[in-house]
């Protein structure tokens, strides 16, 4: 038996526990994944009472992914570059972290809606942790390079040296972007959240695959790509799906087929 589970607060909204339970059942592992709210201030606590219980790994998600990559014993290139951990792996006295967001998008990308990234050129809009996590994986589909604006420009200039020595990344003020068209543009902002849409030219979007990290409902992303051109438009359902399956794969080895959940959870 496989004791699993994922850490948040809150947490009563994860999709996790059903996603992982199809993945099980595919699989024919036996896996208890349980959705676990700690504190704010005792994440530690919560996941040294799990690991007493013989857990194998967890997940994590918001606000504790810092305190995980603190937490770990290990962690992966990509958890490194990532700056965060939402996967953890429990090998006898180890912590293994790990960043599947970033490889989640990656599949998403180029298996589920069949997209090559090479040669292409990505626009990120946000510079936060999310975009942190996916800009090594993005890398690694070699793009002819990858431009990260954000609303506070030095986030994204700091973002783009931190990754220079591994491809080409630029960052800048999102008022920079240019009214070119690009081949992808990223949405890893939060303004979804707040049913915003970030003002930038128009122009970039022509004939652009464009990708909302945010699932869950129509963004105004979405509604924008659709008012500008774009040729694909997609949220980060797939992302979500994509990411636990990794997450799976690096506990268990056993890699689980991802269509027929994305399928299933967009009903
Ligand atoms: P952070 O809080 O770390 O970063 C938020 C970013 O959004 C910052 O760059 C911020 O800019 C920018 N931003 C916020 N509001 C606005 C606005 N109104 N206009 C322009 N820019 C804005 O968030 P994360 O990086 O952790 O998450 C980003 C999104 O990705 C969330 O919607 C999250 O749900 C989603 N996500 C989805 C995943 C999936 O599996 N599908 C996985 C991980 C994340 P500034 O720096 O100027 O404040």
């Amino acid at each position: 038996m496989y004791e699993l589970a994922v850490f948040g607060n809150p947490i009563g909204h994860s999709l996790s526990p059903s996603i992982h339970a199809q993945f099980a059942q595919q699989t024919g592992l036996k896996v208890n994944y349980a959705k676990i709210l700690a504190p704010i201030d005792g994440f530690n606590q919560s996941v040294q009472q799990f690991i007493e219980k013989g857990a194998n790994g967890f997940n994590v998600t918001v606000p504790f992914k810092l305190d995980a990559f603190n937490l770990a014993t290990e962690l992966t290139l990509n958890a490194k570059m990532a700056g965060a951990v939402n996967t953890i792996k429990i090998q006898k006295n180890k912590l293994i972290g790990e960043n599947t967001d970033g490889l989640g998008l990656v599949n998403d990308l180029t298996q589920n809606l069949g997209l090559s990234l090479k040669g292409k050129k990505i626009l990120i809009l946000g510079a936060g942790g999310a975009t942190q996590g996916i800009i090594l994986p993005l890398l690694r589909q070699q793009p002819s390079q990858i431009m990260v604006a954000n609303r506070t420009a030095s986030k994204a200039e700091k973002l783009a040296h931190n990754f220079s020595q591994y491809g080409s990344v630029s960052g800048f003020g999102l008022d920079k972007i240019k009214s070119e068209p690009v081949d992808l543009i990223i949405n890893a902002t939060s303004a979804s959240l707040d049913g915003n849409m970030p003002e930038i030219a128009s122009g970039c979007a022509d004939n652009a695959i464009c990708y909302d990290l945010m699932y869950g409902k129509q963004t105004p992303f979405m509604d924008w790509a659709k008012n500008n051109n774009a040729s694909i438009i997609s949220d980060g359902l797939g992302m979500l799906v994509e990411q636990a399956a990794s997450s799976f794969e690096f506990w268990t080895e056993k890699k689980p087929d991802t269509r027929s959940v994305i399928k299933k959870l967009r009903g």
